[in-house]
Parts: structure tokens; sequence; C-alpha cells
């Protein structure tokens, strides 16, 4: 689940890497000087995005994001309840036309979750944080379909987690300008509907590491060799070897990305960096 994946990574880094929560960047000047809702301004040799969907770093950086998001037709909500039919490893689901709503169960997750699909052919008026709204948007599209969702429904009120958004893909022509890039679905959010964009976020951040540890002091030379083409990842190729600061063994083609099994050659941390051992098993 999302929050394993976010601890395991938090447990990993916290001793090495500063973490701060509950605030949020306002802007980015040119120079890298950042400021912030709460915290007082600092100045930052690279800013790397990493916030999501609807991330704050690329619309202060690329601008609206309107200009990169691609609605696909349909919505997701999750939502969590008590596990009270003690589903382990099942789904229960009820399909209609336009419309799912399915309830799984895990043997480790303390709760159950409820899964909402629909189509919907118009883009649905609302604001990515007004929940309420979000809710009622739910309980319109899942009215009557069956006693069971109507019960799921219910838990709206109570539940403690609480997901909805479009099921929307981003595409961008580049995902650097200036001293900001950008990694995840704030670069290149594939939606739910794909899958794998997990993957790709960490593989993403983990190229542009290997990147700027090659690079060493000098990362405005060499990081634009990684860019977005055609809606998807693909490394710039250098024009007869002649492009300043392209090193052709740097590229990562698209077709080795995750290609069979085991490590792809590509991912290899770049010369000099230093790998960090993986976390001991608890
Ligand atoms: C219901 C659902 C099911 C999914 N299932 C799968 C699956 O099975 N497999 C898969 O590979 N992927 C799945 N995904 C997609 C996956 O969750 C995302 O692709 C992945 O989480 C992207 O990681 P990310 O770090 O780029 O962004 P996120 O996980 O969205 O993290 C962004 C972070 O930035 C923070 N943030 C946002 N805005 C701000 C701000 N203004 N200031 C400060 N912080 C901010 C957020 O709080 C969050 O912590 C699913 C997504 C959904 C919604």
């Amino acid at each position: 689940m999302r929050d394993d994946l976010s601890e395991i990574y938090h447990d990993a880094a916290r001793d090495d890497v500063e973490y701060v929560f509950g605030d949020s960047i306002t802007s980015i000047s040119p120079g890298g000087e950042v400021r912030f809702e709460n915290a007082a301004p600092r100045r930052f040799d690279l800013v790397v995005g990493a916030d999501g969907l609807h991330s704050n770093v690329r619309r202060l950086a690329f601008g609206d994001e309107s200009a990169f998001s691609a609605f696909i037709g349909a919505y997701l909500g999750v939502l969590s309840l008590p596990n009270l039919s003690g589903l382990d490893g099942e789904l229960r689901i009820h399909v209609g036309v336009g419309r799912t709503a399915g309830m799984y169960g895990a043997r480790h997750l303390g709760d159950a979750r409820v899964l909402f699909l629909f189509r919907s052919e118009r883009q649905l008026d609302y604001h990515h944080r007004d929940v309420p709204r979000q809710k009622e948007l739910l309980r319109d599209a899942f009215k009557g379909m069956h006693p069971e969702v109507e019960r799921w429904l219910d838990e709206l009120d109570r539940t403690p987690a609480f997901y909805f958004d479009s099921i929307t893909q981003l595409r961008m022509d580049t995902w650097s300008r200036g001293r900001v890039t950008l990694v995840g679905d704030a670069g290149y959010c594939p939606g739910p509907a794909v899958g794998g964009s997990t993957s790709l976020a960490v593989v993403g951040a983990y190229v542009l590491a290997g990147e700027l540890a090659r690079a060493g002091r000098r990362p405005r030379a060499r990081v634009p060799r990684l860019r977005a083409r055609d809606g998807g990842a693909r490394a710039r190729q250098p024009r007869g070897g002649a492009e300043r600061g392209a090193h052709p063994d740097s590229c990562v083609p698209p077709r080795r990305v995750g290609a069979g099994p085991g490590r792809p050659a590509d991912l290899r941390p770049a010369r000099g960096a230093q790998p960090r051992p993986d976390p001991p098993r608890q």
C-alpha cells in the first residue's frame, strides 16, 4: 500500500534528509530562493517537485495544470471503513453500466477499502481540496446501485481516509526549467487506469539522482539530457554527439526501462555515485 511505501522511504532516509512537514512552497526565484507558507526563505541549487498530480511546484515553475493535463473520462474514489466482514485477500464487487464499486481487505490492513470507479463524459465541477463536494458527487454517481453500495456510501460521513480525483494523465514536453525539475506524478502521471505509476515515479527519481551524482557540481550542464518527449519518458539523444553536455552513455531508451527481469543495465548507479545499501529488514 502507498502508506507502507512512504514509511519505508522515510525510515531509510530520515537520518540523512531533513523532512519538513506541514508546510508548502509559495514561490521559487530563478536564482533558487524558495519561499514557504510558514518557514523562512531558503536558497537551493535544485528544487525537485515530487508533489503529485496537482503539483504546486509545477504550477509555480511551468504554469497552470490545465496546460498539461488530459482527462480520460472517469473518476475514482476510495474510502476506508471497518473490515467488519473480515475480508482477507478478497474483493466484493458490484458492476453496473459505467460504474463499479468494490470493497477489499487484506490481512495486514487494519481496515477495508472501498473503491468507486465511474465514467463521466464531461469534467465535473469541484476543487481538488473540496472534500464535501467530492463526497456529494460520489453519492450522486452511485445512487440506487445496490443496498450494499448504499451502506458503503453511508460510511462517507465517518471515514478517516478518503480520496477522490479524476483519472487524468499528465503530459509535458520537458520536466526541467531553470533550477526546478519534476519527478513522479508531478511530471508524468499516467493515471491509475494505466497502472505502474509508482514504479515510474521511483525509476524517474532514481535516474535523476544518478544524473545528478554524475554531474557533480555542474548539474545545469548535464540534467537537461533527461527530457519528456512524445508524452513518454525518453532520454534526449545527442545530435551527432555534439550537443553540449550530452553523453551518449547516459541515455535511457524507453524500451530498456523496466524491460525483463532484474535491473536494466541503464539503471545502474552512475559512475561515482554511491548507492545506499538496502535498509535492514525488520
Ligand atoms: C486509488 C489509487 C490507486 C493506485 N494504485 C496504484 C497501483 O496499484 N500501482 C501503482 O503503481 N500506482 C498506483 N497508484 C498511483 C500512485 O499512487 C502514484 O502514481 C504515486 O503515489 C505517485 O507518487 P508521487 O510521489 O509522484 O506523488 P504522490 O504519491 O501523490 O505524493 C505527493 C506528495 O506531495 C505532497 N504534496 C502535494 N501538494 C503539496 C503542497 N502544495 N505542499 C506540500 N506537499 C504537497 C502530498 O501530500 C504527497 O505526500 C494509485 C493511485 C490511486 C489514487
